[in-house]
């Protein structure tokens, strides 16, 4: 098979993998080599379901041994099938790279013969990519589960970042649907990834400690490790979902958790929904990991109010608890703690940190709020500033419906957007 054919059949295979954010990797340029992860070397690009178009996304092969029932590449899969050589991948990340296409390469695969074999075939790429092309760039590997723990230690020195897949958050889920995953395998993974992560931060502290040049390729995946959940290709309410991410940032520290909207593709099991999961129904876990993350809510508190255990699709789960609780509001900006702050809709982490820094010089108005760019829209029903006093138990049912739904409308790019909410100001 011709390599761009290879590479179109490979690359498609690995839209569905969501996991591959660039963030947090510090890289330098090796000498008289290229590519570095600093300031402008990674480029973040997203399409508009949240997945990332600057790296070189490719799979080594959709060949598969293994018969995940919402993965096209699954064995018993009629899908078109390839496989790239390692040294096809590092000739393509270079030539796009220094074509400027890329910022960096992210790189899974199916299962070939056995766990072990498809993490050497991707370690190797990563290895000639660093120690023969001498590439500085962004490396995201799949970390097998079930690979040893000599081949995930060498696929930390090359890589800046892994990720070992979840996929469901029960193993009930996997039991009917990928029978050949064990939640404690791929748990196995994360541990031995953390494990490492945290002895290589150890040794770059002693070395700073120690006034020590820190030593070339001793870091291990610094840009740490992340997982993927399929949603909506099991019966598991958001609220499963949501229990297991946080249980998984808190036992492994991962970076993230990626969502990925399970969409039936023509190869996926017929016996599986043909209905796609709404792709509202991950934005909405999205913003509750970001609530976990970096506001001070946990899995259960955002899960406490709805019924049946998936998230509301009509109001963002910072809006639908702050509604919940309406005893706690309005705030006083110039009195509450910063961890209620953290509560209100429309407040951002950083204009809450803002707030508390200059509610020591004078007292807050609401023409403050604006200034900051707070979401007023939202925000003003849920504080009290110098000069306001929102009447937020009077607002029946409808009337809030009607104040905080979505514009419907798509708005262009550089109009003023009536009520814009971007992760960081939920
Ligand atoms: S292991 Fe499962 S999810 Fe991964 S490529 Fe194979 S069938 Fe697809």
């Amino acid at each position: 098979m011709e390599l761009k054919t290879k590479l179109s059949v490979l690359a498609d295979a690995a839209k569905y993998d969501a996991s591959c954010a660039s963030s947090g990797s510090k890289r330098e340029r090796p000498k008289g080599g290229i590519g570095n992860t600093e300031g402008m070397g990674i480029c973040h690009s997203y399409t508009p379901d949240g997945r990332c178009i600057s790296l070189l996304k490719l799979l080594l092969t959709n060949v598969c041994i293994w018969d995940c029932s919402y993965c096209v590449n699954r064995r018993s899969s009629n899908v078109r099938r390839a496989r790239f050589k390692p040294e096809e991948v590092v000739r393509l990340t270079i030539d796009f790279y220094k074509r400027n296409y890329i910022e960096g390469l992210f790189l899974s695969s199916g299962i070939i013969q056995n766990a072990d074999y498809t993490m050497e075939q991707l370690v190797l790429v990563a290895k000639k990519l660093r120690e023969e092309e001498n590439f500085g760039g962004y490396i995201h590997l799949k970390a097998v589960p079930g690979a040893s723990e000599v081949l995930l230690k060498q696929a930390g020195k090359y890589a800046d970042r892994l990720s070992a897949n979840i996929e469901m958050p029960v193993q009930e889920d996997l039991d009917k649907l990928a029978p050949e995953k064990t939640i404690g395998e791929i748990e196995d993974t994360m541990g031995t990834l953390r494990a490492e992560i945290d002895e290589s931060r150890e040794r770059a502290r002693a070395d700073k400690k120690s006034a020590r040049p820190a030593g070339a390729g001793e870091t291990f995946a610094g840009a740490g490790q992340s997982t993927q959940l399929v949603v909506g290709a099991s019966r598991s309410s958001d609220s499963v979902i949501l229990k297991k991410a946080e249980e998984l940032y808190k036992k492994f520290k991962l970076r993230r958790v990626y969502y990925s909207a399970f969409s039936p593709a023509e190869f996926t099991s017929p016996e599986l929904s043909r209905t796609p999961t709404p792709p509202m129904r991950e934005h909405r876990l999205y913003e509750a990991d970001w609530l976990i993350r970096h506001y001070g809510f946990s899995a259960s508190e955002i899960t406490a109010q709805i019924a049946d255990g998936n998230l509301d699709l009509t109001k963002d789960p910072k809006l639908a608890w702050a509604l919940a609780h309406r005893q706690l509001f309005p705030v006083d900006v110039n009195r509450a703690s910063r961890s209620l702050l953290l509560r209100v809709p429309g407040i951002g982490v950083r204009n809450v940190d803002r707030i508390v820094k200059i509610r020591r010089f004078h007292r807050i108005g609401l023409a403050d709020l604006v200034r900051l760019k707070v979401s007023m829209n939202r925000a003003k029903w849920f504080v009290v500033t110098a000069d306001h006093n929102p009447d937020v138990f009077n607002l029946d049912k409808t009337d809030l419906m009607t104040r905080f739904r979505r514009p419907a409308e798509q708005l262009s790019l550089f109009a003023p957007g009536p009520a814009t909410v971007v992760m960081g100001e939920i």
